[in-house]
């Protein structure tokens, strides 16, 4: 079982993630939680090239190149392996992720993003992806809150530094990237689930249960 969580920054996936990871575990299920870009040596030595970098570093189609060969990796090494010993894999932004970013954002053209994403994804599609939904200026809000350690959301995301230079784009980025993520949710309903990130953090839990009992999940 393949469950990814996407949506803009400070949209506290990375709780939910830990929380969801620990339910799991208590239903019995071995779990692997995992984070893009990175996951692997190679995809983390990518990801600092991405973000430690200055915002003009990388073009739209060069970011889309190095996100999707991290993923590539994160995919062959670590991914596929575990699902393939019957493990559920939880990771932190995946293809959903280079759709909303390098084709919202950056405006890429959709089809190039997506042929390269079958080519590297393939049959590795998840199962179930929770779009995490909230208004840019409140993500951007909580992260920058987290980022100078003192985050009181209740929706921090782990004390990252502040390395991010996706934070430092301007609205109209952040907007586009949330209405692709938005569509991305009206478009492939069977495999996506539109969360209300702007919920209280216990009330953002049990909509994840929820959505995932009705799956027959745990
Ligand atoms: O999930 P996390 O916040 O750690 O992601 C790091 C940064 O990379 C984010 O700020 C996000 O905006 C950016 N990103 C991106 N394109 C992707 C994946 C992440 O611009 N495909």
């Amino acid at each position: 079982l393949f469950i990814t969580f996407d949506g803009l920054e400070g949209s506290g996936k990375s709780t939910q993630i830990q929380r969801l990871k620990e339910w799991l575990e208590q239903a019995g299920h071995e779990v692997v939680a995992t984070r893009e870009p990175g996951g692997t040596d190679n995809a983390e030595t990518l990801r600092n090239l991405l973000v430690s970098g200055d915002t003009a570093a990388w073009s739209p189609v060069s970011e889309c190149l190095i996100m999707n060969a991290a993923r590539s990796d994160h995919l062959e090494r670590l991914i596929r392996p575990a699902l393939a010993e019957g493990k559920i894999v939880l990771c932190d932004r995946f293809m959903d992720s280079t759709r909303a970013y390098q084709g919202g954002g950056g405006k890429l053209p959709m089809a190039d993003i997506l042929a390269i994403e079958r080519s590297v994804v393939g049959e590795t599609v998840p199962d179930v992806t929770f779009l995490f939904d909230l208004d840019p200026a409140i993500g951007l809000g909580r992260a920058g809150k987290r980022n100078a350690g003192h985050d009181n959301s209740g929706h921090g995301e782990g004390g990252q530094a502040s390395e991010d230079r996706f934070e430092r784009k301007g609205p109209e980025y952040h907007a586009a990237v949330r209405d692709v993520f938005r569509q991305i949710a009206t478009d492939e309903p069977d495999r996506c689930i539109l969360i209300d990130a702007a919920l209280p953090i216990d009330s953002v839990t049990l909509a994840l249960h929820k959505a995932l009992q009705s799956r027959g999940i745990p």
